[in-house]
């Protein structure tokens, strides 16, 4: 018989698994608490669990979280770990700490498969979706490497689903994780504190307002349509206006009065005067904030950043019609941590499907 492992479930599945065992449903917490808040890797040390249910757990389940791969720290101290997720495919985790928070930047997929222009994940195609122990397992790690401050808290304040791959087409198990996250019998971070990035994938927008609501950032990168067609290819799916709208009611649902706008600079693409006009435009009713990315280059992106001064002048723009723009800060690129740059390794299987179709054609 196939081992459950226990990481793989957030709280209702794990009430189910006890109960398929005949064990009380309280079970699940205790042994919550021993997962995520202790960070245990087997079942003896669980000693408010009787005996019997001790001996009995390691037949039918087991604790496995993702294989620990090296870790890079940065001269900022933001660091990065690796994590082996089967044979040749690796997904990136980084933790970038601030002063007053410390934010564990999270992925979701092996790859992604929606080959943004500028994205170097997207460059890489798409393998898998990751598992929710492979989701969550990313925190857990994490936590144990960091531990507690002195007074007691864990050092993680924050998740951001902004690493590799598109959380949103990996639903369920996003959902899941996030739900441990939230959970207090787990990782106990308020909804605010844990923000989902999306490319704009609108029927899961509205999905996720309705089950799991939480930060929402979203991708925008573009202010008309024939300029995001190009950079974010998925907006010839969904486009602008179906995404202002999505967004719209995700404002009225969510727990944070507005939605962060990402939006990245590209030198001569995005960034001039009349983009900045239309953004104001394209989002003249959706309560939000705009969060400048300044572009990471990685190698044949074939993109530049766009110059510091015309990123100031493209907030100020902003600014001026009483917009909040903030400016993201560029951290880890020395080790390749920085938002972009996460590439792991994967075994691409979009472009092998796509190759074979083009032979055959
Ligand atoms: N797929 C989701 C989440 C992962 S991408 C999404 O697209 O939102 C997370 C963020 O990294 C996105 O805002 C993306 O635009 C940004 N990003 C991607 N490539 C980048 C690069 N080369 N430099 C800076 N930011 C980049
Ligand atoms: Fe995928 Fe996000 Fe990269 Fe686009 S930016 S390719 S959606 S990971």
């Amino acid at each position: 018989m196939n081992r459950v492992n226990l990481l793989d479930l957030d709280q209702a599945a794990l009430v189910a698994f006890f109960e398929s065992i005949g064990e009380k449903p309280f079970r699940a917490r205790q042994v919550m608490h021993w997962l995520h808040q202790y960070g245990a890797d087997s079942f003896e040390g669980m000693t408010d669990l009787a005996k019997s249910l001790r001996a009995k757990l390691p037949e039918v389940a087991e604790i496995r979280p993702p294989v620990l791969g090296h870790e890079q720290i940065s001269a900022d101290g933001t660091r990065k770990w690796l994590l082996e997720v089967g044979p040749s495919n690796r997904v990136e985790t980084v933790f970038i700490p601030e002063t007053d928070r410390g934010t564990l930047c999270v992925s979701t997929q092996v790859g992604c498969a929606l080959d943004c222009a500028f994205c170097s994940t997207g460059k890489q195609g798409f393998n898998r979706n990751l598992s929710v122990a492979e989701i969550v397992g990313q925190l857990w790690w994490a936590n144990r490497a960091l531990g507690r401050d002195p007074k007691g808290e864990r050092i993680i304040s924050n998740v951001v689903l902004m690493g590799m791959g598109e959380p949103l087409l990996n639903f369920d198990a996003t959902v899941a994780a996030v739900s441990l996250m939230l959970d207090d019998h787990a990782y106990g971070l308020s909804r605010r504190r844990v923000t989902i990035s999306t490319s704009g994938i609108v029927p899961a927008m509205d999905r996720l307002r309705e089950r799991m609501p939480v930060a929402l950032a979203v991708s925008l990168h573009a202010s008309n349509d024939a300029l995001r067609d190009e950079l974010v290819p998925i907006n010839r799916k969904y486009p602008l206006k179906q995404l202002m709208a999505a967004c719209k009611r995700y404002v009225n649902d969510g727990p944070r009065d507005f939605i962060t706008f990402e939006y990245i600079m590209l030198d001569g693409v995005n960034d001039r005067p009349e983009h900045a006009d239309q953004l104001l435009q394209l989002t003249r009713d959706v309560p939000c904030k705009f969060n400048l990315i300044p572009f990471n280059p990685f190698p044949m992106s074939g993109f530049r950043r766009s110059p510091g001064e015309t990123v100031r002048r493209f907030a100020s723009r902003l600014m001026a019609e009483g917009r909040i723009a903030t400016t993201r800060k560029t951290r880890g690129d020395d080790i390749d941590a920085a938002c972009g740059q996460l590439a792991g390794q994967v075994e691409d299987r979009s472009r092998r499907v796509l190759q074979r179709m083009e032979l055959a054609a």
